[in-house]
Protein backbone atom coordinates (compact mmCIF):
# COMPACT_ATOMS: atom_id res chain seq x y z
CA UNK A 1 0.00 0.00 0.00
CA UNK A 2 1.13 3.83 -0.78
CA UNK A 3 -0.05 6.11 1.84
CA UNK A 4 0.22 10.07 0.87
CA UNK A 5 0.49 11.34 4.36
CA UNK A 6 -0.32 15.12 4.51
CA UNK A 7 1.55 16.83 7.40
CA UNK A 8 0.38 20.47 5.91
CA UNK A 9 2.53 23.49 5.86
CA UNK A 10 3.20 24.25 9.48
CA UNK A 11 6.13 22.99 11.04
CA UNK A 12 8.69 20.17 10.27
CA UNK A 13 8.34 16.82 10.88
CA UNK A 14 9.65 15.70 13.33
CA UNK A 15 9.22 19.66 14.54
CA UNK A 16 12.43 20.34 16.88
CA UNK A 17 9.88 21.57 19.32
CA UNK A 18 6.55 21.86 20.05
CA UNK A 19 4.13 20.59 17.44
CA UNK A 20 1.52 18.53 17.97
CA UNK A 21 0.45 17.19 14.58
CA UNK A 22 3.80 16.70 13.33
CA UNK A 23 5.03 14.87 16.75
CA UNK A 24 1.73 12.55 15.64
CA UNK A 25 2.67 11.86 11.92
CA UNK A 26 6.32 11.76 12.98
CA UNK A 27 5.43 9.04 15.41
CA UNK A 28 3.46 7.38 13.32
CA UNK A 29 5.49 6.95 9.70
CA UNK A 30 8.30 4.14 11.61
CA UNK A 31 6.38 1.51 12.00
CA UNK A 32 3.89 2.28 9.37
CA UNK A 33 6.84 1.53 7.26
CA UNK A 34 8.27 -1.19 8.73
CA UNK A 35 4.30 -2.93 8.52
CA UNK A 36 5.43 -2.30 4.20
CA UNK A 37 3.39 0.81 4.10
CA UNK A 38 5.13 3.06 1.70
CA UNK A 39 4.54 6.20 3.10
CA UNK A 40 4.80 9.97 0.78
CA UNK A 41 4.94 13.02 2.64
CA UNK A 42 3.63 16.19 1.89
CA UNK A 43 5.63 18.39 4.08
CA UNK A 44 7.52 21.40 4.53
CA UNK A 45 11.45 21.13 3.18
CA UNK A 46 12.98 20.91 6.78
CA UNK A 47 11.75 17.94 7.62
CA UNK A 48 14.36 15.30 8.06
CA UNK A 49 11.89 12.48 9.20
CA UNK A 50 12.97 9.84 6.18
CA UNK A 51 10.42 8.25 4.22
CA UNK A 52 9.91 6.77 0.67
CA UNK A 53 9.38 10.05 -0.72
CA UNK A 54 8.65 13.80 0.23
CA UNK A 55 6.53 16.21 -1.31
CA UNK A 56 7.59 19.37 -0.15
CA UNK A 57 5.79 22.90 -1.14
CA UNK A 58 7.16 25.44 1.33
CA UNK A 59 10.86 25.43 2.13
CA UNK A 60 10.54 26.39 5.83
CA UNK A 61 7.63 25.46 8.60
CA UNK A 62 4.60 28.15 8.28
CA UNK A 63 3.75 28.15 11.87
CA UNK A 64 4.17 31.38 12.59
CA UNK A 65 2.26 33.38 11.12
CA UNK A 66 -0.58 30.96 11.84
CA UNK A 67 -1.09 33.26 14.35
CA UNK A 68 -1.45 36.29 12.27
CA UNK A 69 -4.79 37.80 11.06
CA UNK A 70 -6.85 35.19 9.10
CA UNK A 71 -7.19 37.27 5.87
CA UNK A 72 -3.82 37.76 5.41
CA UNK A 73 -2.63 33.98 6.08
CA UNK A 74 -5.64 31.97 4.61
CA UNK A 75 -3.63 31.23 1.38
CA UNK A 76 -0.59 29.36 3.00
CA UNK A 77 -2.99 26.37 3.86
CA UNK A 78 -4.37 26.57 -0.16
CA UNK A 79 -1.04 27.20 -1.41
CA UNK A 80 -0.23 23.94 -0.08
CA UNK A 81 -3.50 22.09 -0.41
CA UNK A 82 -3.58 23.22 -4.37
CA UNK A 83 0.11 21.86 -4.83
CA UNK A 84 -0.47 18.27 -3.22
CA UNK A 85 -3.78 18.40 -5.49
CA UNK A 86 -1.63 18.97 -8.52
CA UNK A 87 0.43 16.40 -7.63
CA UNK A 88 -2.69 13.77 -7.05
CA UNK A 89 -3.85 14.54 -10.59
CA UNK A 90 -0.11 13.90 -11.99
CA UNK A 91 0.21 10.32 -10.44
CA UNK A 92 -1.57 7.15 -10.12
CA UNK A 93 0.30 5.20 -7.84
CA UNK A 94 -1.38 6.69 -4.36
CA UNK A 95 -3.90 4.38 -2.93
CA UNK A 96 -4.77 6.52 -0.13
CA UNK A 97 -4.51 10.01 1.56
CA UNK A 98 -4.56 10.36 4.98
CA UNK A 99 -4.71 14.27 5.46
CA UNK A 100 -4.02 15.87 8.48
CA UNK A 101 -4.46 19.84 7.50
CA UNK A 102 -7.55 20.54 9.27
CA UNK A 103 -10.72 21.89 6.98
CA UNK A 104 -9.04 23.08 4.04
CA UNK A 105 -7.83 19.08 3.60
CA UNK A 106 -11.00 17.49 3.55
CA UNK A 107 -12.82 20.25 1.25
CA UNK A 108 -9.94 20.75 -1.11
CA UNK A 109 -9.79 16.40 -1.10
CA UNK A 110 -13.21 15.84 -1.52
CA UNK A 111 -14.08 18.21 -4.56
CA UNK A 112 -11.13 16.66 -6.35
CA UNK A 113 -12.36 12.91 -6.05
CA UNK A 114 -8.94 11.25 -6.25
CA UNK A 115 -7.47 8.26 -4.05
CA UNK A 116 -9.52 7.31 -0.73
CA UNK A 117 -9.25 9.80 1.89
CA UNK A 118 -8.97 9.09 5.53
CA UNK A 119 -8.77 12.71 7.63
CA UNK A 120 -7.74 12.59 11.29
CA UNK A 121 -9.45 15.49 13.44
CA UNK A 122 -6.93 16.88 16.12
CA UNK A 123 -9.04 19.48 17.14
CA UNK A 124 -12.02 20.84 19.01
CA UNK A 125 -15.28 19.18 16.49
CA UNK A 126 -17.48 22.16 17.83
CA UNK A 127 -15.25 24.39 15.84
CA UNK A 128 -16.31 25.27 11.91
CA UNK A 129 -19.45 24.19 12.65
CA UNK A 130 -20.93 24.81 9.09
CA UNK A 131 -18.04 22.97 7.35
CA UNK A 132 -18.19 19.91 9.92
CA UNK A 133 -22.08 19.98 10.22
CA UNK A 134 -22.25 19.48 6.04
CA UNK A 135 -19.16 17.46 6.22
CA UNK A 136 -18.17 15.96 3.00
CA UNK A 137 -19.49 12.09 2.49
CA UNK A 138 -17.03 10.84 0.40
CA UNK A 139 -13.96 11.25 3.48
CA UNK A 140 -13.53 8.95 5.75
CA UNK A 141 -12.09 10.45 9.30
CA UNK A 142 -10.97 9.41 12.88
CA UNK A 143 -10.61 11.65 16.18
CA UNK A 144 -7.95 11.43 18.60
CA UNK A 145 -10.34 10.24 21.49
CA UNK A 146 -13.60 9.06 22.16
CA UNK A 147 -14.43 12.21 24.19
CA UNK A 148 -13.80 14.16 21.29
CA UNK A 149 -15.94 12.54 19.06
CA UNK A 150 -18.84 12.11 21.13
CA UNK A 151 -19.28 16.35 21.16
CA UNK A 152 -18.80 15.93 16.68
CA UNK A 153 -21.85 17.05 14.80
CA UNK A 154 -23.84 13.92 13.45
CA UNK A 155 -22.57 14.32 9.66
CA UNK A 156 -18.83 14.21 11.11
CA UNK A 157 -19.95 10.90 13.46
CA UNK A 158 -21.52 9.27 10.27
CA UNK A 159 -17.84 9.75 8.41
CA UNK A 160 -15.69 8.14 11.35
CA UNK A 161 -14.06 5.36 11.74
CA UNK A 162 -13.91 5.84 15.29
CA UNK A 163 -10.66 7.02 17.43
CA UNK A 164 -6.98 6.43 17.60
CA UNK A 165 -5.38 7.43 20.79
CA UNK A 166 -2.00 9.28 20.76
CA UNK A 167 1.09 7.58 20.85
CA UNK A 168 4.61 8.40 21.62
CA UNK A 169 7.96 6.74 20.90
CA UNK A 170 9.22 7.76 24.28
CA UNK A 171 6.75 4.52 25.09
CA UNK A 172 9.33 2.12 23.61
CA UNK A 173 12.36 3.89 24.83
CA UNK A 174 14.69 2.86 28.10
CA UNK A 175 13.72 4.73 31.43
CA UNK A 176 15.87 8.60 31.14
CA UNK A 177 18.64 8.45 34.29
CA UNK A 178 17.73 11.85 35.42
CA UNK A 179 17.43 12.52 38.94
CA UNK A 180 14.40 13.70 39.82
CA UNK A 181 13.40 17.01 41.19
CA UNK A 182 10.99 18.85 43.39
CA UNK A 183 9.70 20.84 40.55
CA UNK A 184 6.22 20.13 38.86
CA UNK A 185 5.85 21.04 34.96
CA UNK A 186 3.11 22.51 32.43
CA UNK A 187 4.33 21.33 29.09
CA UNK A 188 2.69 23.04 25.88
CA UNK A 189 0.91 25.62 23.99
CA UNK A 190 0.62 28.84 26.53
CA UNK A 191 -3.15 29.49 25.70
CA UNK A 192 -5.85 30.05 27.93
CA UNK A 193 -7.25 26.17 27.41
CA UNK A 194 -4.05 24.58 28.79
CA UNK A 195 -4.78 26.74 32.06
CA UNK A 196 -0.99 27.64 32.67
CA UNK A 197 -2.15 30.32 34.91
CA UNK A 198 -3.90 27.93 37.13
CA UNK A 199 -1.03 25.73 37.43
CA UNK A 200 1.08 29.17 38.64
CA UNK A 201 -1.80 29.95 40.97
CA UNK A 202 -1.61 26.07 42.69
CA UNK A 203 1.96 25.71 42.68
CA UNK A 204 2.21 29.63 44.42
CA UNK A 205 -0.06 28.70 47.05
CA UNK A 206 1.76 25.66 47.79
CA UNK A 207 5.13 26.93 47.44
CA UNK A 208 5.73 24.56 45.12
CA UNK A 209 8.92 25.10 42.39
CA UNK A 210 7.02 25.42 38.47
CA UNK A 211 8.75 24.89 35.01
CA UNK A 212 6.24 26.16 32.56
CA UNK A 213 7.62 24.93 29.06
CA UNK A 214 6.12 26.15 25.72
CA UNK A 215 5.72 28.67 23.12
CA UNK A 216 3.49 31.67 23.44
CA UNK A 217 1.75 32.21 19.70
CA UNK A 218 4.47 30.50 18.34
CA UNK A 219 7.62 32.52 19.97
CA UNK A 220 9.57 30.24 21.73
CA UNK A 221 11.72 32.37 24.04
CA UNK A 222 11.06 35.52 26.05
CA UNK A 223 13.52 37.28 24.31
CA UNK A 224 11.35 36.52 20.83
CA UNK A 225 8.24 37.55 22.72
CA UNK A 226 9.49 40.79 24.34
CA UNK A 227 10.64 41.88 20.61
CA UNK A 228 6.72 41.48 20.01
CA UNK A 229 5.63 43.40 22.34
CA UNK A 230 8.18 46.08 22.18
CA UNK A 231 6.76 46.50 18.80
CA UNK A 232 2.92 48.27 18.54
CA UNK A 233 2.74 47.78 14.92
CA UNK A 234 3.55 43.85 15.16
CA UNK A 235 0.77 41.77 13.37
CA UNK A 236 0.79 39.17 16.77
CA UNK A 237 0.65 42.33 19.27
CA UNK A 238 -2.82 42.15 20.65
CA UNK A 239 -3.51 38.12 20.09
CA UNK A 240 -5.44 36.53 22.59
CA UNK A 241 -2.87 34.56 23.64
CA UNK A 242 0.20 37.42 23.73
CA UNK A 243 -2.57 39.16 26.22
CA UNK A 244 -2.86 35.74 27.99
CA UNK A 245 0.76 35.37 28.55
CA UNK A 246 1.14 39.11 29.64
CA UNK A 247 -2.00 39.77 32.04
CA UNK A 248 -2.46 36.31 33.01
CA UNK A 249 0.18 34.08 33.36
CA UNK A 250 3.09 36.73 33.53
CA UNK A 251 2.15 38.27 36.80
CA UNK A 252 2.80 34.98 38.58
CA UNK A 253 6.65 34.75 37.35
CA UNK A 254 9.28 35.35 39.72
CA UNK A 255 12.01 33.72 37.42
CA UNK A 256 12.27 31.40 40.75
CA UNK A 257 9.20 29.86 42.11
CA UNK A 258 7.29 30.13 39.20
CA UNK A 259 9.20 30.56 36.04
CA UNK A 260 8.32 30.17 31.94
CA UNK A 261 11.73 28.98 29.95
CA UNK A 262 9.75 29.16 26.50
CA UNK A 263 9.58 26.16 23.85
CA UNK A 264 11.78 23.48 24.53
CA UNK A 265 12.43 20.48 22.01
CA UNK A 266 14.17 16.81 21.45
CA UNK A 267 16.61 15.63 24.67
CA UNK A 268 16.14 18.85 26.71
CA UNK A 269 12.43 18.52 26.69
CA UNK A 270 13.04 14.89 27.88
CA UNK A 271 14.48 15.42 30.52
CA UNK A 272 13.05 18.49 31.80
CA UNK A 273 9.74 15.77 31.83
CA UNK A 274 11.74 12.90 33.25
CA UNK A 275 13.32 15.21 35.89
CA UNK A 276 9.74 16.90 37.32
CA UNK A 277 7.86 15.52 40.14
CA UNK A 278 4.98 15.88 38.34
CA UNK A 279 3.01 16.82 34.89
CA UNK A 280 0.28 19.27 35.79
CA UNK A 281 -2.88 19.69 32.86
CA UNK A 282 -5.36 22.27 34.59
CA UNK A 283 -6.98 22.35 31.02
CA UNK A 284 -10.26 24.48 30.76
CA UNK A 285 -11.61 23.08 27.68
CA UNK A 286 -12.00 19.52 26.51
CA UNK A 287 -8.66 18.56 25.26
CA UNK A 288 -9.01 16.49 22.51
CA UNK A 289 -5.74 13.99 22.06
CA UNK A 290 -3.11 15.09 24.75
CA UNK A 291 0.08 13.92 23.39
CA UNK A 292 1.90 15.75 26.38
CA UNK A 293 -0.51 13.72 28.49
CA UNK A 294 1.37 10.47 27.21
CA UNK A 295 4.63 11.28 27.10
CA UNK A 296 4.45 12.39 30.66
CA UNK A 297 3.34 8.57 31.29
CA UNK A 298 6.20 7.38 28.92
CA UNK A 299 8.49 8.82 31.03
CA UNK A 300 7.19 8.02 33.73
CA UNK A 301 5.87 11.29 35.28
CA UNK A 302 2.87 11.07 36.94
CA UNK A 303 -0.09 13.14 34.85
CA UNK A 304 -2.23 15.46 37.87
CA UNK A 305 -5.07 17.31 35.77
CA UNK A 306 -8.70 18.27 35.58
CA UNK A 307 -11.19 15.77 34.85
CA UNK A 308 -11.86 16.64 30.60
CA UNK A 309 -11.93 16.25 27.61
CA UNK A 310 -9.62 13.19 27.00
CA UNK A 311 -8.07 12.90 30.39
CA UNK A 312 -9.89 10.22 31.94
CA UNK A 313 -9.55 8.30 28.96
CA UNK A 314 -5.96 8.40 29.72
CA UNK A 315 -5.40 8.82 32.69
CA UNK A 316 -7.08 5.86 36.03
CA UNK A 317 -7.22 8.13 38.70
CA UNK A 318 -5.30 6.57 41.36
CA UNK A 319 -3.26 3.98 39.14
CA UNK A 320 -1.45 6.10 36.11
CA UNK A 321 -2.06 9.93 37.58
CA UNK A 322 -4.73 11.80 39.38
CA UNK A 323 -7.44 13.73 38.20
CA UNK A 324 -9.83 16.19 39.89
CA UNK A 325 -12.91 17.94 39.41
CA UNK A 326 -11.69 21.11 40.85
CA UNK A 327 -8.98 23.67 41.62
CA UNK A 328 -9.20 23.52 45.12
CA UNK A 329 -9.07 19.62 44.65
CA UNK A 330 -6.06 19.95 42.24
CA UNK A 331 -4.39 21.10 45.18
CA UNK A 332 -4.96 18.41 47.31
CA UNK A 333 -3.86 15.98 44.96
CA UNK A 334 -0.75 17.82 44.31
CA UNK A 335 0.32 16.20 48.07
CA UNK A 336 -0.42 12.60 46.89
CA UNK A 337 2.01 12.15 43.63
CA UNK A 338 4.39 10.23 45.49
CA UNK A 339 1.39 7.54 45.69
CA UNK A 340 1.44 7.19 41.89
CA UNK A 341 4.18 3.93 40.39
CA UNK A 342 6.31 5.87 37.71
CA UNK A 343 7.21 1.93 36.43
CA UNK A 344 3.03 1.31 36.15
CA UNK A 345 2.93 4.99 34.15
CA UNK A 346 5.41 3.75 32.31
CA UNK A 347 4.17 0.18 31.57
CA UNK A 348 0.42 1.86 30.47
CA UNK A 349 1.95 3.94 27.77
CA UNK A 350 4.16 0.75 26.48
CA UNK A 351 0.99 -1.32 26.23
CA UNK A 352 -1.24 1.52 25.01
CA UNK A 353 0.54 4.28 23.35
CA UNK A 354 3.43 2.61 21.62
CA UNK A 355 4.01 3.50 18.11
CA UNK A 356 3.42 0.27 16.88
CA UNK A 357 0.13 0.17 18.65
CA UNK A 358 -1.60 3.18 17.30
CA UNK A 359 0.50 2.30 13.64
CA UNK A 360 -1.89 -1.03 13.81
CA UNK A 361 -5.30 1.07 14.47
CA UNK A 362 -4.02 3.23 11.45
CA UNK A 363 -3.27 0.39 9.14
CA UNK A 364 -7.03 -0.83 9.79
CA UNK A 365 -8.37 2.32 9.41
CA UNK A 366 -6.80 2.48 5.91
CA UNK A 367 -8.55 -0.73 4.96
CA UNK A 368 -11.58 0.83 6.21
CA UNK A 369 -11.47 3.14 4.13
CA UNK A 370 -10.71 1.37 1.37
CA UNK A 371 -13.45 -0.74 1.79
CA UNK A 372 -16.16 2.14 1.92
CA UNK A 373 -14.95 3.71 -0.88
CA UNK A 374 -14.80 0.57 -3.20
CA UNK A 375 -18.45 0.34 -2.27
CA UNK A 376 -18.76 3.96 -2.88
CA UNK A 377 -17.56 2.65 -6.44
CA UNK A 378 -16.17 6.10 -7.15
CA UNK A 379 -14.28 6.19 -10.39
CA UNK A 380 -10.68 7.85 -9.52
CA UNK A 381 -9.74 10.86 -11.17
CA UNK A 382 -6.07 9.66 -11.59
CA UNK A 383 -6.07 11.05 -15.68
CA UNK A 384 -6.21 14.43 -15.36
CA UNK A 385 -2.96 16.17 -16.53
CA UNK A 386 -1.88 18.92 -13.63
CA UNK A 387 1.05 21.05 -12.75
CA UNK A 388 2.98 18.90 -10.24
CA UNK A 389 4.86 19.90 -6.79
CA UNK A 390 8.00 20.82 -8.52
CA UNK A 391 6.11 23.27 -10.77
CA UNK A 392 4.40 24.95 -7.70
CA UNK A 393 8.04 25.20 -5.79
CA UNK A 394 9.67 26.49 -9.43
CA UNK A 395 6.71 28.98 -9.80
CA UNK A 396 7.27 30.07 -5.87
CA UNK A 397 10.79 30.39 -6.08
CA UNK A 398 10.60 32.95 -9.04
N1 LIG B 1 5.97 20.50 23.12
C1 LIG B 1 7.33 20.61 22.94
N2 LIG B 1 7.95 21.69 23.49
C2 LIG B 1 7.30 22.63 24.20
C3 LIG B 1 5.91 22.49 24.38
C4 LIG B 1 5.26 21.40 23.83
O1 LIG B 1 7.99 19.76 22.34
O2 LIG B 1 7.94 23.57 24.65
C5 LIG B 1 5.31 19.33 22.53
C6 LIG B 1 4.71 18.42 23.59
O3 LIG B 1 5.72 17.64 24.17
C7 LIG B 1 3.69 17.66 22.72
C8 LIG B 1 3.21 18.72 21.72
O4 LIG B 1 4.23 19.72 21.69
O5 LIG B 1 4.34 16.61 22.02
C9 LIG B 1 1.89 19.35 22.13
O6 LIG B 1 0.89 18.45 21.90
P1 LIG B 1 -0.47 18.48 22.73
O7 LIG B 1 -1.40 17.49 22.09
O8 LIG B 1 -0.18 18.28 24.18
O9 LIG B 1 -1.00 19.97 22.56
P2 LIG B 1 -1.57 20.80 21.32
O10 LIG B 1 -1.35 19.98 20.07
O11 LIG B 1 -3.02 21.05 21.66
O12 LIG B 1 -0.78 22.05 21.32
Amino acid sequence: MKVLINAGPWLPVPPTGYGGIENVVATLIPPLRRMGVRVVLATVGQSTIEVDEVLRVYDEGQFPHLQEPYNQVMGIAHAHQAALVAELRRRDDIDLVHDHLEVVGPAVLSALGGPPVLHTLHWDLRKHPDFYGSFPRDISVNGVSNSQLSRAPARLRAASLGAVHLATPLADAPPLDVPRGEHVIVMGRICPMKGQHIAARVCRDLGLPLVMAGPVCGLNTPEELNAVLDDPGHPLNGHGDLRYHAERVAPYLDGDLIRWIGAVGGEERDRLYASARAALFPIQWDEPGGTAVVEALALGVPPVGLRRGVLPEIIEHGRTGLLADTEEELVGLLARVDEIDPEECRREARTRFSPHVMAQRYLDLYERTLTRARRRAKPPLRSIAGGGMASVAAARAR
